[in-house]
């Protein structure tokens, strides 16, 4: 099923990746050496019940926590602990918000302190590809060309592709079809078609693109151990382009970050 959503049922859904992308810009502020990844999680928790909303990662398939926190060579799904930050470390933190019965789920990660020049071009080029994947959910395009789109950009920058992990559809339940591989082939998978709602995630390895699961049977990280990027907005088909319903911009006012590169997805407002 293609799980299509109605134009009011996506702009119920606005309204939960709006939570996500406040609470993200509210943390980014919080984010710095010595704090610790737990405060983080507690105030997140807060920030999202007093907008109304509810955790959508706590207790989802048993999650413990509100968010999953995953420093330099994590991939994905850490679990928030008391060790502090430190100066140097990169950050991926996933929020998702349960408002209306429809989720919100995207990501960013994170500078801690002063970073090495080589991680910082991992995010630039992860980020990156996160728009260059959401310039191909069109009509016309299929999940291949999503993938596709997204595997030759990190890939000419000699990075790893995460295979075991993917993007999704997304709604009232956190994962629903299709899956959106970062990686794949042209022409290929489902046709996009008008009402997806979709979350486009690519995780970019600086090295391998092989991965290793930690003992907590939840934390992932690079086989090499070499850092992970990653990166994630929802967006919504409509009238055959993309729009997203999430944005970094609370994240780039918080750091200061001048950006356009949501501009060409964002929702038009008609004139008066
Ligand atoms: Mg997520
Ligand atoms: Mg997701």
């Amino acid at each position: 099923m293609a799980n299509l959503k109605s134009r009011e049922e996506i702009e119920l859904m606005r309204e939960s990746a709006l939570i996500v992308s406040q609470t993200l810009g509210m943390l980014a502020k919080e984010i710095k050496p010595g704090v610790n990844t737990l405060y983080l999680d507690q105030l997140a928790e807060s920030f999202i019940r007093d907008h109304q909303a509810v955790p959508g990662f706590l207790g989802l398939y048993d999650f413990p926590n509100t968010l999953c926190v995953s420093p330099n060579e994590q991939v994905v799904h850490g679990i928030p602990n008391d060790k502090p930050l430190e100066e140097g470390d990169i950050l991926s933190v996933d929020c998702g918000a349960l408002k209306n019965g429809f989720y919100g789920d995207h990501a960013y990660t994170f500078e801690v302190g002063e970073v090495a020049e080589e991680t910082k071009k991992l995010l630039e080029v992860t980020k990156k590809s996160l728009y260059i994947g959401i310039k191909a959910f069109c009509l016309g395009n299929r999940v291949g060309d999503l993938g596709n789109a997204i595997q030759s950009y990190t890939e000419s920058h000699g990075y790893g592709v995460v295979r075991e992990l993917v993007g999704h559809g997304l709604g009232k339940e956190m994962h629903e079809a299709p899956e959106i591989p970062n990686y794949g082939k042209r022409g290929s998978g489902k046709k996009f078609l008008d009402g997806m709602v979709i979350a486009i995630e690519p995780m970019i390895n600086q090295g391998t693109k092989n991965i290793r699961h930690f003992s907590d049977g939840w934390t992932i990280k690079t086989a090499d151990n070499l850092p992970s990027a990653h990166f994630e907005h929802n967006v919504a088909l409509i009238e055959g382009k993309p729009q997203l319903l999430s944005t970094f911009d609370y994240i780039y006012e918080a750091l200061g970050i001048q950006s356009d590169e949501e501009v060409p997805f964002k929702r038009m407002v008609s004139k008066a």
